[in-house]
C-alpha cells in the first residue's frame, strides 16, 4: 500500500494545510474550536485542535482523517481515484463555521464535496446530459452476499427501476447471489449476466480485481475454487491474528471467528480494531503512541511490519484460469482504481493479455475521460472486450450508489459475447 500512501500524502497536502490553518487561533486569541471527523454512525472524534495542532505530524493527521469504520485501504483508494475536491470552495464554508464556533466535520465535508465533484464530472456535455443517454448496461454490482447493502433480489429491482437492461451481479469471490438474481429478474424483464469479482495477487499488489462474466455459477469446480480462495484469505487473517498474539497483544478471537462463520471476511481493519480497542492493550498502545486503529494498522499490519502476513492465492493467472474453466470471460476491473500511472496501466493490460485476459473495464464510474479513452484504445488495439459499470454497492454507499453512473465518452463498448443473444 506504500505506493498508495505516498500518492495520497501528496494529494492530501493541501487539505492538511487547510486543516492546520483553520486551527490557528484567529486574531491570536485562544479558540476552543477543533477540527473533528464524524463519519457514519461513529461519534465525532477530535482530529485536530489548537492545543495539539503543533504536535501532530502529517502522517498522524492523515491517519486520523482517513480512519473510518470500514477499510482503510478503501479510503486511500477513494482519495487516490476521486482526487481532491475544490478546496477553495469548501474553505470559506469551514471558516464561517469556525467563526460561529461550530464543530467542523472536515473529513465529512471533504468527502461529500468530492462526491459532488464526481457527479458534476458525470454530467459533462458529451457524457450524459440525461439519464436516457446513460448506458443501459451495468456490469458490476454487489449484494449482501459480499459487501453490498441489498439482497440480490433488491439489487435487481433497483437496477431495473434505474433503467438498467443488462446487469451483472459481481459479488467478491462468490457466486452465492447469482441464482437469486436470475430468479428475480425473470419476472421483471431485465437481463442478468452471471458474474463474480475475484480478488487476485499480482506481485506486490494484493488486491487486483478480475471479473468473470458468463460463468456457469453451478460449476462444481468453480465453487470449490472460490471456496479455496476465500479460505486462503481467512487463513491469512488467522496467521496475522496469531502473529499479533505472539507480539503480546490481547484480543478476543471469538468475535473474529464469529464474523468469519457468518460469512463475512476478516481483514486487517478488523484485526486492528480488535487489538486497538481491547483494554488489556491500553498501557502498551499508549506507550507506543498508537491512539487508534489506523495507527495500529500502520504500525503492525502493513507490508514489512511485524504482524503482516502475505496473501498468496489466487494470482491473476489463477483467477483468469478459474474463470475460463467455468466458461467465462475474464475482465480486469477498474484499472485506474488500483493503479495511477497510465503507462503502468497499459503495460499491465498487455501483460495480463499474455495471461489470457479477455477484456478490461474501460468505462467506470470514477474513470475520467483521459483514463477511459486510454483503456478503450488499448482494448481496440489488443482486440479485447471493453466493459463498464457503476459498481453499485447500495443506495447509501459513499461512492457507488447510482446505477448507470458512468460515461462512455462517446465510445462504443466492446461487449462481444457479453451482450444477450450474441455469441455462445
Ligand atoms: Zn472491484
Amino acid at each position: 500500500m506504500a505506493w498508495q500512501r505516498s500518492s495520497v500524502r501528496a494529494r492530501l497536502a493541501p487539505l492538511l494545510a487547510l486543516v492546520r490553518e483553520l486551527c490557528q487561533p484567529p486574531g491570536g486569541s485562544a479558540n476552543r474550536v477543533g477540527i473533528h471527523r464524524a463519519f457514519g454512525s461513529g461519534q465525532p472524534r477530535e482530529l485536530l485542535c489548537p492545543a495539539t495542532a503543533g504536535s501532530v505530524d502529517d502522517d498522524t493527521l492523515i491517519g486520523r482523517l482517513l480512519d473510518n469504520k470500514s477499510l482503510l485501504s478503501d479510503h486511500l483508494a477513494d482519495v487516490s481515484r476521486a482526487g481532491l475536491p475544490d478546496l477553495a470552495a469548501i474553505t470559506d464554508g469551514l471558516r464561517a463555521e469556525r467563526e460561529q464556533g461550530i464543530t467542523i466535520d472536515v473529513a465529512d465535508r471533504f468527502f461529500s464535496s468530492g462526491r459532488g465533484n464526481r457527479r458534476q464530472a458525470a454530467r459533462e456535455p458529451d457524457a450524459m446530459t440525461a439519464t436516457a443517454a446513460a448506458p443501459s448496461f451495468d456490469l458490476q454490482s454487489h449484494s449482501d452476499r459480499s459487501d453490498g447493502a441489498l439482497t440480490p433480489a433488491q439489487v435487481v429491482k433497483a437496477a431495473h427501476a434505474a433503467g438498467v437492461e443488462l446487469l451483472a451481479l459481481s459479488d467478491h469471490d462468490t457466486v452465492g447471489g447469482v441464482q437469486e438474481a436470475l430468479d428475480s429478474a425473470a419476472s421483471i424483464g431485465i437481463r442478468i449476466l452471471p458474474a463474480v469479482e475475484v480478488s487476485a495477487v499480482d506481485g506486490s499488489r494484493e488486491d487486483l480485481h478480475v471479473l468473470g462474466y458468463g460463468i456457469d455459477h453451478h460449476d462444481a469446480e468453480l465453487l470449490e475454487t472460490l471456496e479455496r480462495f476465500r479460505a486462503d484469505r481467512e487463513m491469512r487473517a488467522q496467521k496475522m491474528a496469531l502473529a499479533l498474539h505472539e507480539l503480546g497483544f490481547e484480543f478476543d478471537d471469538g468475535l473474529l471467528a464469529a464474523r468469519a462463520r457468518s460469512g463475512r471476511s476478516v481483514g486487517r481493519p478488523h484485526l486492528a480494531r480488535a487489538a486497538s480497542e481491547d483494554p488489556r492493550n491500553a498501557p502498551r498502545l499508549a506507550e507506543e503512541g498508537l491512539h487508534d486503529m489506523t495507527a495500529f494498522l500502520q504500525a503492525y499490519l502493513l507490508p514489512g511490519k511485524p504482524g503482516y502476513r502475505e496473501r498468496t492465492i489466487p494470482t491473476v493467472q489463477q483467477a483468469i484460469d478459474a474463470i475460463h474453466a467455468a466458461g467465462g470471460q475474464a475482465v480486469w476491473a477498474h484499472p485506474f482504481w488500483d493503479l495511477a500511472d497510465p503507462a503502468e496501466v497499459l503495460s499491465t493490460i498487455e501483460r495480463f493479455t499474455g495471461l489470457g485476459l479477455d477484456g478490461v473495464e474501460a468505462f467506470y464510474v470514477t474513470h475520467d475521460r483521459e483514463q477511459t479513452l486510454l483503456v478503450a484504445d488499448a482494448c481496440e488495439r489488443l482486440d479485447l472486450l471493453s466493459t463498464g459499470s457503476s459498481d453499485f454497492h447500495g443506495p447509501e454507499h459513499r461512492l457507488f450508489s447510482r446505477f448507470r453512473a458512468f460515461s462512455l465518452y462517446g465510445r462504443e463498448p466492446r461487449l462481444g459475447p457479453l451482450r444477450p443473444g450474441v455469441g455462445p
